[in-house]
This record gives C-alpha cells, sequence and structure tokens, in this order.
C-alpha cells in the first residue's frame, strides 16, 4: 500500500481523486490521468533513480507524455505536485526478452492476446517489452511477426525478437527440436523484410552453417545479433562477436557451461567489451552465485536482466504451449514434460529486478540499470529506460520493500497497478 502517498494542497482542480469515468476506483488522494487529458505534475520521492544518478531526495517533473526536468531536494514550482513519501522512482522498466503474460503468446501472432500480455507486464512496471517469438515453421513466424510489427508501429511494442529457428538442437530448451534448422540466407532476409525494421533482435547458434553470415545480415537491417542455444565453443563464440553479435542470450542457460579447460561462450561474451549479456533472475535458472560471478564480470553496464516470461506469468501454474511444445508449470516453473528442460520463466520484469537486488545484496540503483538503461542501450534507444529531459514519462514507482506503488505509461498513470503489493 501507498500509506505515504499524499497530495499538497496544489492540486489542480482537473485532478480530482477518485473514480475516473470508464476507469477503476482510486484510493482517496491519488490522482488518475488515466482516460483523461495528461496533465502535468512534479513527483517528489525520497530517492529518485535516473538510473545515472540518485537523487535524494529528488523529483520529477512529468509534462504530457514527457519528463520535463529531473532534481534533487524541493522543487521550485508551482505547479501541482504529488509527495511519495518512503517511495523511490525509477525509470520504466525495459524488458528485451519477454514471450506473453497472462495465458497470452507472442508467437501466437494474435494481435489482441499480444496487446493484453503487454498490458499484464505493464501493470507489473514493465513499460517496455519487446515480443519474443519462439521457433515455428517459417510460414507461421512470418505471419507472427506481420501482425506484430503493427503493434511496434502502434507503440504498444518496443520490437520483435527471433528466438529460432536457427538454433542448436543440442540447446533447444523448450523450443521444438524438429522445427531447427541452419540459417539459409534467403530464409533470414525473408524474416527480416516481414519485419519492417521492427525485429529488433535476433538470437542464433553461430557454428551452424551459415552462422556467421546470419549475423552480417542480421546487423545490417539494424537489428541485435545474440549468441544463444548454441553449441558453440570459445573460438566460435569470438568469431560471432567479431562478425557483429554483441548480445549473450540469457547467460548459462542453453550453452554449454564455463569450464576451465573449454571456457565456452559465456566466458568468451563475458570478457568482451563490445557483449552485453543477458540473465535471468528467476531463482531457477541460475544459481545466485553464478549471478554475481557475471554481474561481476560484466561490470554495471553489461549485464541486462530479462523475464524470459511464458504465457504462464500472472496466470498461475497449469498447462501452456510455448510455440508447438506443451509445457508443465508447477509452483511457478515452467518445464517440458520428458526432458524436463525449464522452458522460460514466468516471473516479471520486476520480481526478477527485486530477486536479484536481494539474492546478490547488490544496491538497487545498480540493479535498477540492468532492467532500465542497459536494455534501452540494446535497444538502441535513449528515450526510455532513464528518467531524462525530453524521455517518455515512464516510471515506476516501489515501496521500502520494493513492491509496485504505481506505474506511469506515457504519462499516465496504468490504473490495474495502483496499490499493488
Ligand atoms: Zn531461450
Ligand atoms: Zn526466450
Amino acid at each position: 500500500m501507498v500509506t505515504g502517498m499524499t497530495g499538497d494542497a496544489t492540486g489542480s482542480p482537473g485532478e480530482a481523486p477518485g473514480t475516473v469515468a470508464g476507469g477503476p476506483t482510486l484510493p482517496e488522494g491519488r490522482e488518475s490521468t488515466e482516460g483523461v487529458e495528461r496533465t502535468e505534475i512534479v513527483l517528489v520521492a525520497d530517492t529518485v533513480l535516473t538510473p545515472d544518478t540518485v537523487l535524494a531526495p529528488g523529483w520529477v517533473h512529468v509534462a504530457g507524455d514527457r519528463v520535463r526536468a529531473t532534481g534533487t531536494g524541493t522543487p521550485a514550482s508551482h505547479l501541482p505536485r504529488r509527495t511519495l513519501t518512503g517511495h523511490t522512482i525509477l525509470p520504466g522498466l525495459v524488458d528485451v526478452h519477454c514471450h506473453g503474460g497472462g495465458g497470452s503468446s507472442y508467437t501466437d501472432g494474435d494481435s489482441d492476446g499480444a496487446a493484453a500480455a503487454a498490458g499484464v507486464h505493464r501493470a507489473h512496471g514493465t513499460t517496455s517489452t519487446v515480443a519474443s517469438l519462439v521457433t515455428a515453421p517459417l510460414d507461421e513466424l512470418e505471419r507472427a511477426v506481420r501482425a506484430l510489427a503493427e503493434l511496434v508501429d502502434d507503440g504498444l511494442l518496443a520490437g520483435i525478437h527471433l528466438e529460432g529457428p536457427w538454433l542448436s538442437a543440442s540447446h533447444c530448451g523448450a523450443h521444438d527440436p524438429a522445427l531447427l534448422r541452419p540459417p539459409r540466407a534467403d530464409e533470414v532476409e525473408r524474416l527480416l523484410a516481414a519485419g519492417r525494421g521492427t525485429i529488433t533482435m535476433v538470437t542464433l547458434a553461430p557454428e551452424l552453417a551459415g552462422g556467421l553470415d546470419a549475423i552480417r545480415r542480421v546487423t545490417g537491417h539494424g537489428a541485435v545479433a545474440a549468441v544463444g542455444h548454441t553449441d558453440a565453443d570459445y573460438d566460435t563464440t569470438r568469431a560471432a562477436i567479431d562478425a557483429g553479435a554483441t548480445v549473450g542470450t540469457h547467460l548459462f542457460n542453453g550453452m554449454p557451461g564455463m569450464h576451465h579447460r573449454e571456457p565456452g561462450p559465456a566466458a568468451a561474451l563475458l570478457e568482451d567489451e563490445r557483449c552485453r549479456v543477458e540473465l535471468i533472475a528467476d531463482g531457477h535458472h541460475v544459481h545466485g552465485a553464478m549471478l554475481r560471478q557475471a554481474m561481476r564480470l560484466a561490470g554495471q553496464e553489461r549485464y541486462l536482466l530479462i523475464s524470459d516470461a511464458i504465457a504462464a506469468t500472472a496466470a498461475g501454474d497449469g498447462r501452456y504451449r510455448v510455440g508447438g511444445l506443451e509445457v508443465i508449470v508447477r509452483d511457478g516453473q515452467a518445464r517440458v514434460p520428458g526432458t524436463g528442460s525449464l522452458a522460460g520463466s514466468t516471473v516479471t520484469l520486476h520480481e526478477a529486478l527485486r530477486r536479484v537486488t536481494r539474492a546478490t545484496a547488490t544496491p538497487l540503483a545498480e540493479t535498477a540499470s540492468a532492467a532500465t538503461r542497459t536494455p534501452a542501450a540494446v535497444l538502441g534507444r535513449t528515450d526510455i529506460g532513464t528518467l531524462a529531459p525530453g524521455c517518455l514519462a515512464d516510471l515506476l514507482v516501489l515501496d521500502s520493500s520494493l513492491d509496485i506503488a504505481a506505474v506511469m505509461h506515457r504519462g499516465r498513470w496504468v490504473p490495474a497497478a495502483w496499490g499493488r503489493t
């Protein structure tokens, strides 16, 4: 609960608290701009993580859908103000690897379902989501890419991530091994063309025939080439990086482990300053000790958190489909029956952020970068993942337990997020 959130006496007449027409009932004393004209407001909190700097106390001046200014201390402004005592404001979270949520999968290529999944994650603090597609027949992938590209155009999604079909069968995880294939140039071009520039990342196994050429094609289209679901050794991974790969997809998962005589892809990705590495911090995919090692080796600028969330996220245990494979979710763990392979996570990015902050005893000021500024940098975006003048007014308000108190998206409060604990 946001018991410390109180309105100063300077609220404008247009910000009456309570029920918003067509919207939810908000707790007394909280304003909503959802469904009405965006307004100008100054939010004051104990701490503001921009996240380049820590402002304590700090403030964020929101005007329309943008951040107009930030500062420390008391804002010298006559504008409406909300004081968030005991709270921290950080940029809205940016998830570059997410398969769905709320029962919907992006791979289905259903626009309504995709919008619903993005909405579920938005209510949990992820204001920018890239839709990840798992391995499927090429025709299906092309259809899904075309459908989702329109949602990227509309600003509902921040991009599309192709995870497959150019992956290693020996590290396929929850990807249907029967559908995996080497990256033929014409097929790579076909899917990239279907995306019309909305495909932001492609994960592939560089050791497959045509792998290095595919990396050059992907980066040539302005997308990020990522190494993942791979059996590549250290040298092959270095060759992939030299060809233009700049991201390690869910480091440690879906690749050979680190060994002192066979350092493998993880060592190559961690040591190269050109690369950033994704980490799944759901408490199941990577041991806390290895999270700490990866964070130390990569340094604050080069590791990012992803959810790798599947449809089961915020939808409960049960049977789900990940592409063509059935997965069973029990106690929040998604596994492929038979192989027992983990099949994505069921955490939101906010949960991953909270877990990694606690599990590694790392200050939120550092881990927040890994869920905001660093993933935004992967996307080449400077208007999200940070709170600076001119940026989109996407922000997350956390209480002292790191629970979500409120989410703002493009200058409007997200009603479902109010009072979330
Ligand atoms: Zn994966
Ligand atoms: Zn994935």
